[in-house]
């Protein structure tokens, strides 16, 4: 028996049912691999204009203190977002990303054997946390990859612990609106804490957008709002995100934080990104314009794709997502195959600066054309 099939025997088997996570390949990967230099990352819904240059100089002035332990409780960030959102900091939990509040709510949550629902092509991220903790997933279909919430509804039973709502979802972009999420949320059982995942709150656009934090926490529901600094705040490498809930979910999964989850140079970064509304007000506008610049040029194309709320489009593009986003990587235009997210034939574009939106348009009209 070789040394892997060994440490298979001792791990629990719930770690058996996991598949590795497959992130969107780095650009320095893809220089080495593939030989080239000019290439451009519309993979990871990234903020193409990087992050706020008040981030920058927060990060470099805190930067002689590395060796002191971070604030556990994050007092700075929480006083600040306690403020913008109008919540007490009692209702807020800082995660090490939302990864690791998803992860972080299902250890709070999810017994050995509980159900976990949430939708057939979503963030990863959910299926992931409910296998680790014992889990057991409940997998929705989307048919025409919507979210079906009277579907949601119908798989809940009296297992079922948690529901993971993305909205916007990824990698589909759509919105679930306010009178359909209001619907479900006030409906479903008491036994049943519902996580709605607004990691791209922020890029939003329409008017029938819910905002979780004020029609559904603040009204006393068992509901969980995430949000996160990876997207618009432009700071995915330094991980953070927190979650909003009533105070007394909010101590349940404080229990299971890491004491020091979020470092002191992600805090004074993400209190210099919150601030920095022009920086926010400049990605907004660069997303938009981007996404209309992309729904046009698509659609010249005869292109297929989905209306989107986020800051990344899913494009149809009728052949193997495999074989068309090698082409692309090829031309140095790295995005995501969705047949990760069980949408084969279809590609996660992230939307970028209007270059970087070029790039991806020209590198697909020549995939096309083959
Ligand atoms: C990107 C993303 C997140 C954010 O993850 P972080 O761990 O905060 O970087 C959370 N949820 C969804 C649906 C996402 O797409």
């Amino acid at each position: 028996m070789d040394s892997d099939q060994k440490a298979l025997r001792l791990a629990r088997s719930c770690v058996l049912e996991i598949k590795p996570y497959e992130p969107g390949k780095p650009i320095e990967e893809v220089k080495r691999e593939l030989g080239i230099s000019d290439v451009v990352k519309m993979a990871s819904n990234e903020n193409p204009l990087g992050p706020s240059p008040k981030a920058i100089e927060a990060v470099a002035r805190a930067v002689a203190q590395m060796h002191v332990y971070p604030d556990g409780s994050c007092y700075e960030l929480r006083k600040a977002l306690s403020a913008k959102l109008s919540v007490p900091g009692e209702w807020i939990v800082f995660g090490c990303g939302s990864d690791e509040t998803i992860r972080m709510i299902a250890e709070a949550f999810v017994e050995p054997g509980d159900e976990v629902v949430f939708g057939a092509h979503t963030f990863s991220q959910y299926e992931f946390v409910t296998r680790v903790t014992g889990g057991k997933c409940v997998s929705v279909p989307m048919p025409s990859a919507r979210l079906d919430l009277d579907a949601v509804k119908h798989a809940i039973t009296p297992r079922t612990k948690l529901v993971f709502v993305a909205n916007p979802n990824n990698p589909t972009g759509l919105m679930i609106s306010r009178s359909q999420l209001t619907g479900f949320i006030t409906t479903v059982p008491d036994h049943v804490v519902v996580v709605v995942d607004e990691a791209y709150f922020e890029y939003v656009e329409s008017a029938d957008y819910p905002d979780s934090i004020n029609e559904y926490v603040k009204s006393g529901l068992n509901v969980v709002a995430l949000r996160t600094f990876s997207k618009m705040y432009g700071l995915a490498g330094l991980r953070v995100g927190y979650g909003v809930a009533r105070p007394d979910l909010v101590a349940v999964i404080e229990r299971v934080r890491p004491p020091f989850n979020v470092t002191s140079l992600t805090q004074v970064a993400a209190l210099a990104a919150l601030e920095d509304t022009d920086h926010v007000r400049r990605s907004r506008e660069v997303n938009a314009a981007g996404k209309r610049l992309l729904y046009s040029r698509l659609d010249a194309m005869g292109a297929e794709y989905l209306p989107t709320e986020a800051n990344f489009l899913l494009v149809n593009a009728n052949r193997p997502s495999r074989e068309v986003s090698n082409q692309l990587l090829r031309m140095g235009v790295i995005v995501r195959p969705a047949d990760i997210f069980g949408l084969d034939g279809w590609l996660r574009v992230t939307i970028g600066t209007p270059e970087q939106n070029e790039r991806f348009l020209a590198a697909f009209a020549a995939c096309l054309a083959r």
